[in-house]
């Protein structure tokens, strides 16, 4: 063995060495051709040529992921522009500055995607028989279904306008005279986005490109917050790296509405940030009437009118002026028109008016101003009511909002949102931090008119407590100077007034109704079964009127024998007498006027009252005057869902 072995000990020594080097070899050879590869991945795109590096001109942008978990985003502290970047696994995406080369248009990304397997060749009228025209509405019809579903709106009437479409004009002559200071701010539009569609989202885009004035524009900030569709990925990248001045930043956390914002605004580098919705549309001229504003005051904030696209027909409707933002107390926010004030006073057409509230469309804020006045609040979660915390906020701290008529964008009114909430009751957690942060012992008339919010209140309280001592070292003043000095015209529901709830009907076993989607104007009552949510709240006060909704502007009236809704006087006549009263003892509410009784009444007739009954068969039903009597169709109780003392 020894000898045998001490004789081949040479040769097997060479071999090992010679084999080694051959391993060696390979793993450079591999390596090398991996690093080429990764190269390849980084710049080549279909179409361009390759190009290296070195040759690009002037600072690559990038598209950055940014780990949303740094706690420097948490009150919006401005941080140094692209702070700490990581390149997307394959997307280091060199900007084409300077060039001229179009984007690619959007066919060519979309085949790319699986779905688009139905976007073949359409055959001409002649090549098809009857039988697969059909067949073929058919799938059309099915796809624009699907489509509503998934986003809320008809993406495929959305991909056949086009991405660079002109809105026809509708601001008022006199603001194309209207001059502006030729030195105004620079704005860094941020736009925030999850899972929206492609046409929405690159219309915004090119919409915003094609009508701000470069010299304005520092950039287009587009945050995706953690979108999962496809199209958003590679093809986004890819698509966005081609328009110069747009860049892409990706959140790694799901961050919602406000967060979201905030984000993009610690990024940003313009002196205005104008925050826009994903699915907009600028009018021409609409960012200087903005920027002319904020320059003028750094603390006003402003928005411009919020023209209507439809959801089915991607129609443009314009929105009437004068228009200004409110909320009501369930929190919900609108737009409240009032076209006849323009009537009054002709110079209201180019003149901004100022609003309780703005909506999250679009915004535009200077950007120290929405960072020292501590951006959105970081522990909203992801959607709802994060413009009426900014906005009960500005005023309260400072600040002053206002709707600027010479601006319009028009913004995408959906059917329904699309999002898939992880929790249910998010928009009512949202409104009791804004409800416990904001509104003092107003909070009460909150949780009468909201019963869910009332009861998670009572089983758990909001974390504000950072939110609490912004409040404190920003000075800001309290809910009664909001209420008294900026939203005068929202009605303040009585401590304790006469009697408040459902107004139940003993006899149909249902409660007195009016559908929310029905107006702010008001119309005829109903009765329906009582949804124990508070939207049926109604007070009687102490003025004899009836009270009904979250903005109390609407009171019970007569029309005929009818009872309706209409706006509540502005001021009664002191001393006049109360409209409507309440007898305990037998339940009847009687109008004073004519001293008749309220009864439930069916469309078709009477409602059948009697001890069996209950409170599926009074759908349809209305209120009416009667004689009185004492049959339990004239019998009402105010059902008090929430303790008077609230929460
Ligand atoms: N959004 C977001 N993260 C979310 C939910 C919404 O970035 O978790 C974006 C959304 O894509 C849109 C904007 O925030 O651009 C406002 O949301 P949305 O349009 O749904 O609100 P709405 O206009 O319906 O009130
Ligand atoms: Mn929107």
């Amino acid at each position: 063995m020894r000898l045998w072995g001490r004789a081949t000990a040479g040769p097997r020594r060479m071999l090992c060495f010679w084999l080694m080097l051959l391993g060696l070899a390979l793993v450079m050879l591999t390596l090398s051709d991996l690093l080429n590869r990764n190269r390849d991945h980084s710049f080549h795109k279909p179409g361009t040529p390759r190009r290296p590096l070195q040759r690009i001109l002037g600072p690559p942008q990038l598209e950055v992921i940014v780990d949303s978990r740094d706690p420097a985003l948490e009150l919006g502290v401005d941080l140094a522009p692209l702070k700490s970047l990581q390149e997307d696994q394959l997307l280091f995406v060199p900007s084409m500055q300077g060039t001229k080369s179009l984007p690619q248009r959007k066919r060519s990304y979309k085949m790319l995607l699986p779905k688009d397997t139905t976007a073949a060749r359409t055959p001409t009228n002649g090549e098809m028989g009857r039988a697969v025209r059909l067949q073929l509405e058919g799938l059309q019809k099915d796809m624009e279904h699907t489509s509503v579903q998934k986003y809320g709106f008809s993406e495929v009437v959305s991909e056949r306008v086009s991405l660079h479409r002109k809105l026809p004009e509708a601001r008022h002559p006199e603001c194309m005279h209207k001059q502006h200071s030729e030195s105004l701010p620079s704005a860094s539009v941020v736009i925030c986005f999850h899972d929206e569609a492609w046409s929405t989202l690159l219309r915004t885009v090119h919409s915003v490109l094609d009508t701000a004035p470069k010299r304005y524009l520092q950039e287009v900030l587009l945050v995706d917050d953690l979108s999962q569709y496809g199209h958003l990925k590679t093809v986004l990248s890819e698509y966005v790296s081609h328009l110069e001045g747009v860049h892409l930043i990706r959140s790694t956390r799901r961050l919602g509405v406000g967060g979201c914002r905030t984000l993009g605004s610690a990024r940003a580098t313009g002196e205005v940030l104008v925050f826009m919705d994903s699915h907009c549309e600028c009018q021409n001229g609409w960012l200087q009437p903005l920027l002319d504003r904020v320059a003028q005051d750094r603390t006003r904030v402003v928005s411009p009118i919020m023209d209507v696209i439809d959801w089915q027909t991607f129609q443009y409707n314009a929105t009437q002026w004068p228009v200004r933002g409110v909320f009501d107390w369930k929190l919900d926010f609108y737009w409240e028109s009032n076209p006849q004030q323009q009537d009054k006073d002709p110079e209201m057409a180019v003149r901004p008016v100022q609003s309780p509230a703005l909506g999250g469309g679009v915004v535009a804020i200077d950007r120290h101003f929405f960072q020292s006045v501590g951006a959105y609040d970081p522990g909203m979660l992801l959607w709802g009511v994060e413009q009426i915390e900014l906005s009960i906020r500005v005023w309260s701290c400072g600040g002053s909002m206002e709707v600027v008529p010479c601006s319009r964008v028009a913004h995408l009114s959906r059917h329904h949102l699309p999002y898939i909430f992880p929790d249910q009751d998010m928009l009512q957690r949202n409104k009791i931090r804004v409800a416990d942060t904001w509104m003092d012992s107003y909070r009460k008339i909150f949780y009468r008119r909201d019963t869910l919010a009332h009861f998670i209140r009572q089983s758990e309280s909001p974390n504000i407590a950072q939110r609490v001592r912004l409040k404190r070292s920003l000075g800001c003043r309290d809910f009664h100077w909001f209420l008294s000095t900026v939203y005068p015209q929202l009605y303040v529901p009585q401590d304790r007034p006469t009697l408040s709830g459902e107004l139940y009907s003993v006899g149909t076993g249902s409660c007195a109704d009016f559908p929310s989607g029905q107006g702010l104007q008001g119309g005829a009552m109903s009765v329906a079964p009582c949804s124990g949510t508070g939207s049926q709240h109604c007070d009687l006060n102490s003025e004899g009127e009836v009270r009904w909704g979250p903005m109390g502007a609407l009171c019970f009236d007569i029309k005929g024998e009818r009872v309706v809704l209409s706006p509540c006087p502005a001021h009664r006549p002191p001393n006049s007498r109360p409209q409507w009263k309440f007898i305990k003892l037998s339940g009847q509410l009687v109008h004073q006027h004519s001293q008749l009784c309220v009864e439930a009444v069916k469309e078709e007739g009477l409602v059948q009252s009697g001890p069996g009954e209950n409170s599926t068969n009074s759908g349809a039903g209305g209120l009416f005057l009667r004689q009185c009597t004492h049959q339990p169709r004239q019998q009402w109780h105010f059902e008090q869902l929430v303790a008077p003392k609230g929460a």
